[in-house]
Parts: C-alpha cells; sequence; structure tokens
C-alpha cells in the first residue's frame, strides 16, 4: 500500500485524486485537509479513514471533530494543522493541492521531514523556487510535477539521464480569448472567461487561462522544475490541448507527451511514477483528430504573459508580486468590480511598485503578499 496525504483534498485536483485511490485500491490516505468544505471532508474521512484531517478554522475543525467521533481521527485546524500533516510519519508521498502560497510552509516540512512530494500548488515553486529547489535536492525529497505541462516534460525527461534540455515547448491551449483583438477584450464578462474550451478546473485557474497567467505562472514552475534558463522556455499556442509539453534536445529531436486532456493522469503519474497503471477514461483517436495546430502567443493582448517572463528576469520577490497581484486582481474580476484587461494592468503596477527583495526568505515572501494586497485594497 502507497500512503499518501492530500492537501486540498475538496478541490479539483483533491478530489480527482481521491478518484483514483478508489479505483486503485493500493493507496492508503494518511490524512486530508480542506478549506472550509466540512460536508465533504466528512463524506472523504468516512469513505478513505485518515488518521489526520484539517480544517482551516479552529471552530470549523471542532465541529468537524464532533461529527466523527466515531472514528479514530484527529481534527487540527489553521496552518500548525497543515505543518503537523505534512510531517506525518506514516505518509510517504504528499499531494499539495491546495491554492495559493499557503501551500509554501506545509511543501518546505515535507521535504524537510523526507516526503516525496506531488506538487500541483504552481504558487509554492513560482514564489519560493529557490528556497524550495535547494532543499529538496540537499533532503534528497522528489519533486513529482502534477501540473499536466509539467507531468508532459517530466515524462518526455524519463529514460534521458545526463542528456541536456535544449529547449522546453510549453503548450497552451490559448483559452477562450484565443485569436481576439484587444478591443474585442475591453467588454468581456466573467461568464465569457469562466468558457474554457478544452479543461475544466476551478474558477481561478479557468480565469488564469484566459488572461495566459496560468502560463505565466507554470513558466515560472518549469525553470524551477527542470532548472532552466527563461530564455529556454518556450511557449506554444496549441488550441486542441492534445500535446501536453515538449522538450527539444541537443540534437534537434522533440519529445511530447500527448494525450485527452484529463488530469487524473498527470496526478496518478506522479503517485505511481515510475510505473504507469490502467487508468479509465476516454483515449486519443488519432483517426478522429484531423488537425494539430501551433500558434505563436500575441504578448501584446495576452500582457500578463508577458509580465511573466519580465518577473522571472527580475527574480527575488518579485514573482510573488505578480502571483500576489493576479490573486487579488482575479477576486476582483470575479466580483465584477474590475474589467478583464484590468487584470495584467494591476500586476504590472504590484511589480512596479513592491518593495525590493533579492533573496526573500518565506516571511519575506509573505510580507510581499500582504504588501501587495494592501496596495490592490488602497486603489481598486
Ligand atoms: P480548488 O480551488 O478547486 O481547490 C483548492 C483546495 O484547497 C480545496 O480543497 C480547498 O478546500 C483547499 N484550501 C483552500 N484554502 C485552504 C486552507 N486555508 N487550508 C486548507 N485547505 C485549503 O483548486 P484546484 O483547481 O484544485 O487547484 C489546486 C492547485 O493546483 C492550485 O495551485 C492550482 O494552480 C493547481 N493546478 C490545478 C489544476 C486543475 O486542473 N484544477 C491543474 C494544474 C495545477
Ligand atoms: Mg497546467
Amino acid at each position: 500500500m502507497k500512503k499518501i496525504a492530500v492537501l486540498g483534498s475538496t478541490g479539483s485536483i483533491g478530489t480527482q485524486t481521491l478518484e483514483i485511490v478508489r479505483e486503485q485500491k493500493d493507496i492508503e490516505i494518511t490524512a486530508l485537509a480542506a478549506g472550509s468544505n466540512e460536508k465533504l471532508l466528512e463524506a472523504q474521512i468516512r469513505e478513505f479513514r485518515p488518521k489526520m484531517a484539517a480544517l482551516w478554522e479552529e471552530k470549523a475543525a471542532r465541529s468537524l471533530q464532533g461529527r466523527v467521533k466515531d472514528l479514530p481521527v484527529k481534527i487540527v485546524s489553521g496552518m500548525e494543522g497543515l505543518l503537523e500533516i505534512a510531517r506525518m510519519e506514516e505518509t510517504e508521498i504528499l499531494v499539495t493541492a491546495i491554492v495559493g502560497m499557503l501551500g509554501i510552509r506545509p511543501t518546505i516540512a515535507a521535504i524537510e521531514a523526507g516526503k516525496t512530494i506531488a506538487l500541483a500548488n504552481k504558487e509554492t515553486l513560482v514564489t519560493a523556487g529557490h528556497i524550495i529547489m535547494p532543499l529538496a535536492k540537499e533532503k534528497q525529497a522528489p519533486i513529482l510535477p502534477v501540473d499536466s505541462e509539467h507531468s508532459a516534460i517530466f515524462q518526455s525527461l524519463h529514460g534521458e539521464d545526463g542528456n541536456r534540455i535544449q529547449k522546453i515547448l510549453l503548450t497552451a491551449s490559448g483559452g477562450p480569448f484565443r485569436g481576439r483583438k484587444r478591443e474585442e477584450l475591453q467588454q468581456v464578462q466573467v461568464e465569457d472567461a469562466l468558457k474554457h474550451p478544452n479543461w475544466s478546473m476551478g474558477r481561478k485557474i479557468t480565469i488564469d487561462s484566459a488572461t495566459m497567467v496560468n502560463k505565466g505562472l507554470e513558466v515560472m514552475e518549469a525553470k524551477w522544475l527542470f532548472d532552466v534558463n527563461p530564455e529556454q522556455i518556450q511557449v506554444v499556442v496549441h488550441p486542441q490541448s492534445v500535446i501536453h509539453s515538449m522538450v527539444e534536445y541537443q540534437d534537434g529531436a522533440v519529445i511530447a507527451q500527448l494525450g485527452t486532456p484529463d488530469m487524473r493522469l498527470p496526478i496518478q503519474y506522479a503517485l505511481y511514477y515510475p510505473r504507469r497503471k490502467s487508468l479509465s477514461g476516454r483515449r486519443l483517436d488519432f483517426y478522429q483528430l484531423s488537425s494539430l495546430t501551433f500558434e505563436e502567443p500575441d504578448l501584446d493582448i495576452f500582457f500578463g504573459l508577458k509580465l511573466a517572463f519580465l518577473a522571472m528576469e527580475r527574480g527575488g520577490n518579485i514573482p510573488t508580486a505578480y502571483n500576489a497581484a493576479n490573486e487579488k486582481a482575479v477576486a476582483l474580476f470575479l466580483e465584477r468590480k474590475i474589467s478583464f484587461l484590468e487584470i495584467p494592468e494591476i500586476i504590472n503596477t504590484c511589480m512596479e511598485q513592491c518593495r525590493f527583495i533579492k533573496q526573500p526568505d518565506v516571511s519575506e515572501i509573505l510580507e510581499t503578499e500582504a504588501e501587495v494586497y494592501a496596495l490592490i485594497e488602497s486603489r481598486w
């Protein structure tokens, strides 16, 4: 039995992770953590019988403890609770499917405790990659990507030990607004932005796909995961989302991973790496795939993607400013308080105005987040 803990078990990645556990039957769930969805977490506790579970608010955790008092499960709360779960003796793999920078400290704690990380929480690497990656190397803790593009790259690197990466080709669907002109984006509504052509995901990441900020975050994530320079990462718009990303080697060979858009595949690959297991679901039908097409992204229209390359070049806490500003701007857009095109403008302003720190530690990363939030609250 593999032993895994899931942070963010009630979300999109978390529930799909549990679907795999349900299907495979050889994984034991040691712990589950969620933000506030007490009902679903209770159902998950009853089904998967973890030793520990967490809800963020202490009051909610106490209420949950009362509801599951017939079971031998310890309910914890807050950051202390997440850290306790991250370090649990019994766990082999920690799935980080939580959203935002909240994931940084539990990820560090798990690496220090020698756990394998199945990493979905891209914000952790974007903001703290300079802390996480050297630590993982020192502790020899594997970091296995769950994000579909990074899993594709990881799969394309398999068996290529020692061969230098020439270039990473990070594919992007282009989202619902691919090919639109700037004027056409002025009036788009929340509903338009939430219509992703290929993937079904949480609301925040769906908006990030429409702005292509998600690809920007993934560019930074790739830099850390695969130890490449910004110039070695090329974003390729590929509207069919069949090729999930590619690696070009020194001899010009390009290796890619293809599949239907189903997050369960990269999640399962991370859980069983390096083994492949069967997985239910649709398969690619090459007779039906009449064509695969590729385009260059328009960085003037998708300004948020351009800003990611700038943030990566400036380094330090600027990627944190980028990520924090985007989080707040997306929330404001979802509340219909700002327009779609204001999202990258807000990111740009925050990147310019935040206090630069070259080598931020975890508390400075969180301070930058707070500084950016305060700036946005005072102006928008
Ligand atoms: P989601 O919003 O669907 O789920 C987030 C989860 O985090 C929920 O279970 C929520 O309860 C939990 N959470 C929130 N606040 C918490 C707190 N304070 N304490 C404990 N748990 C808390 O998000 P998602 O779409 O599953 O994405 C999760 C992460 O995976 C993100 O970093 C995202 O960028 C990344 N990711 C998602 C997808 C996807 O297809 N959804 C693909 C690639 C990467
Ligand atoms: Mg992705």
